[in-house]
């Protein structure tokens, strides 16, 4: 089966926080038979008041222990092979692209195929759903939206706000994807889709990878793999069997989903999906297939 995740902060959790045991490991992919995992480039936790071309270089330092335990880099979902475990980058937070359109092809050039518009702080391109704000994309936002798109790097709404979220849709060239959001008809949290914004994915052919922290799954984070599959199941009731799929957070959360605490653990949300009636080829598409076809559109 060919899997695959949207989002993971093992690259900060190894190039940065120095973390001693990160959730993803190269043998906990290979047991759970993941055949490419998405890890970020993540702009750290102070945003602009941070050092984050010195983030992201530490970061990008982190990525020949992983290529030297076998794991390949790849330029996206279909030079994946199944039954081999790959990564792709991605970045999570648009500060990377403040000092010129020309930083998109520089991180196109690494090989990123996904980035977060924001994180959690305002930046040059667009508000974040925490700041609260209704103000949409900027004008150089939608310029960096659109090279990216250009480019193939697809548009990233996870942490960015409903403003945001809807100019993509209005000003952008090719559909969004939320790299790692869940419901917020389930789980009341700014960082959640409403059924507006899933409808819209759901319509204009997006993607939508379900988080698994637990504080964007309950109210009361008392979350277990039953609890990620029913997000997957809402979006699917919603019409969007086609384009839900995975944004395990790895790495980026301080706590798991019972159960499903890393990605060996996958066979579990296999199960509990089984058990929920879904057919092999519908957990075929929300394990991996409906990314692929997600990068297809955006061709
Ligand atoms: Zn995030």
């Amino acid at each position: 089966m060919f899997i695959a995740d949207t989002h993971a902060d093992t690259l900060f959790a190894m190039g940065v926080a120095h973390t001693l045991h990160p959730a993803i490991t190269p043998e906990r992919l290979r047991r759970g038979g993941v055949t490419l995992q998405t890890l970020a480039l993540w702009t750290g936790p102070q945003g602009n008041g941070g050092d984050v071309a010195g983030i992201i270089q530490a970061e990008l330092e982190a990525l020949p222990a992983l290529t030297a335990a076998g794991l390949k880099q790849v330029d996206g979902p279909d030079e994946a092979i199944e039954g081999e475990c790959a990564f792709m980058l991605s970045v999570e937070g648009g500060e990377v692209f403040e000092a010129g359109l020309h930083t998109v092809a520089d991180f196109r050039r690494l090989g990123v195929r996904i980035a977060a518009l924001t994180w959690n702080h305002p930046n040059a391109i667009g508000q974040p759903a925490k700041s609260g704000s209704d103000d949409g994309l900027t004008s150089y936002g939608i310029q960096v939206v659109k090279e990216m798109q250009r480019l193939g790097i697809a548009a990233d709404v996870s942490h960015l706000n409903k403003a945001g979220f809807w100019d993509l849709f209005a000003k952008g060239d090719r559909p969004p994807m939320a790299s790692h959001s869940c419901v917020r008809a389930l789980c009341e949290h700014f960082r959640n889709l409403d059924d507006d914004q899933l409808r819209a994915m759901i319509q204009y052919g997006g993607y939508v990878g379900v988080n698994f922290y637990p504080a964007f799954l309950r109210e009361d984070g008392q979350a277990d793999v039953r609890t990620v599959a029913e997000h997957i199941d809402y979006i699917c009731q919603l019409g969007g069997s086609e384009i839900v799929g995975l944004g395990s957070d790895f790495d980026g959360i301080e706590c798991a989903p019972r159960n499903l605490e890393h990605p060996g653990d996958l066979p579990n949300l296999w199960n509990e999906l089984r058990r929920m009636g879904y057919s092999e080829a519908a957990i075929e598409g929300i394990a991996g297939g409906n990314l692929r076809d997600y990068f297809r559109r955006l061709a």
